[in-house]
């Protein structure tokens, strides 16, 4: 990615960049055959391995009871290595938001969270340790990356909690994992072929992959330009989610510094041509900052800029981080936002906050945590 932003952070490919072993959700199924036949094995092994892990979210061999005892071991180590372990797990509204902060094989730590609704559960899950987007109000920003995710440490991520539903374990019942937000820790289109190779993975059925509908899965993105139009160009009809937060650059060049290098205008270009190549609504994400972008003229601004577009708008009540001088909106500056952005024809909703209490937003528990060692 031609990123000209780095914040004065070493850049990643300075460093050695330590590679997550290798896992069948790296692979499409061809090339997990390929695997399993290199270890002497039947390729339909590949199947039955697949099955376990997307559609009975096992890799323990002794689950594995239609594989010969002696081939248990060699397949998973082949295919099933363990990539994620739970560092520490934290819940809140009665055990239906579940976060989990992990560890890599490398000690790099990523968040995911689940939360259960009514009508769905939603797994937020981060496409890297770290970020190198350097928005000031996000507590990942402020860490800086560490590295991409592997295809399989992403997916890992969403069968987790898939494992944790279908044994009954969050309150509500068996369920299973409805939708997926690339919303955690990372900029997902900076990871960009791992994060579709992801996607592939979730949205494919069983035993290619776990057979998520791709009409529930929304991918967030500071508004990297060019990897919008690739994504386009991918045939899924994934979400596309734009963290906009200013309507003007003045401002917006300081939330999210990407915009220095595409401005607003230029952003707002690619999500129409996202929403004409895939015929969803862009969602526009807007953290709303007390005295910094909830004035009134610039709900006028974004209500104009957003009018008759494919779009509404997602309002997040900042979370501030901690030792931030910002703060949330008050009450009355968020509802005059809203009835602004109505006023022009925008649909716009407010996002819950679930979580809060357990470091909820973006990085903070991984912040929290690394402060701490
Ligand atoms: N890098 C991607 C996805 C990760 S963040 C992106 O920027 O879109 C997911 C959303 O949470 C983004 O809209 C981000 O701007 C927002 N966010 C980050 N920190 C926040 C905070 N402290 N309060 C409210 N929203 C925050």
């Amino acid at each position: 990615m031609p990123l000209t932003l780095t914040s004065g952070r070493r850049p990643a490919a300075s460093r050695t960049v330590a590679r997550p072993p290798r896992h069948l959700a790296d692979l499409p199924l061809a090339e997990r055959r390929a695997v399993v036949a290199g270890l002497g094995q039947p390729p339909f092994r590949a199947s039955q391995l697949s099955r376990h892990f997307f559609g009975r979210y096992t890799d323990q061999p002794e689950e594995m009871t239609d594989l010969p005892l002696a081939s248990r071991d060699p397949l998973v180590q082949a295919l099933l290595p363990r990539l994620l372990t739970a560092d520490r797990e934290l819940s809140c509204d009665g055990g239906t938001t579940r976060k989990t902060l992990w560890r890599t094989f490398d000690g790099a730590l990523v968040e995911s969270v689940l939360m259960r609704y009514p009508d769905r559960v939603t797994m937020c899950v981060s496409s890297q340790a770290g970020c190198g987007m350097a928005c000031p109000f996000c507590a990942t920003g402020q860490a800086g990356l560490t590295r991409s995710l592997s295809t399989a440490e992403i997916v890992a991520q969403v069968v987790a909690g898939a494992r944790l539903l279908a044994a009954g374990q969050v309150p509500g019942g068996p369920g299973r994992v409805s939708n997926v937000v690339f919303m955690g820790m990372g900029e997902p289109l900076a990871n960009y072929a791992r994060v579709i190779a992801a996607v592939r993975r979730l949205t494919e059925p069983v035993p290619e992959g776990m057979g998520i509908s791709q009409r529930s899965v929304t991918v967030s993105t500071v508004g990297l330009v060019p990897a919008i139009a690739r994504l386009a160009a991918e045939r899924l009809s994934v979400t596309l989610a734009v963290s906009l937060h200013a309507p003007d650059d003045e401002l917006r060049d300081t939330l999210v510094p990407v915009n220095q290098r595409w401005n607003v205008r230029e952003v707002l270009a690619a999500a129409w041509d996202y929403a004409a190549a895939t015929g969803r609504r862009v969602s526009i994400e807007y953290a709303l900052i007390k005295d910094i972008n909830d004035q009134a003229w610039r709900a006028d601004a974004l209500g104009s800029l957003l009018a008759g577009r494919l779009a509404h708008v997602n309002l997040i009540p900042l979370n501030p981080t901690p030792g931030s001088k910002w703060t949330a909106s008050r009450p009355a500056a968020q509802r005059e936002f809203v009835r602004r952005l109505e006023a022009h024809g925008v649909p716009v909703t407010v996002r819950d906050t679930r979580g809060r209490e357990i470091d909820g937003a973006c990085g903070q528990l991984a912040a929290s945590v690394s402060a701490r060692q």
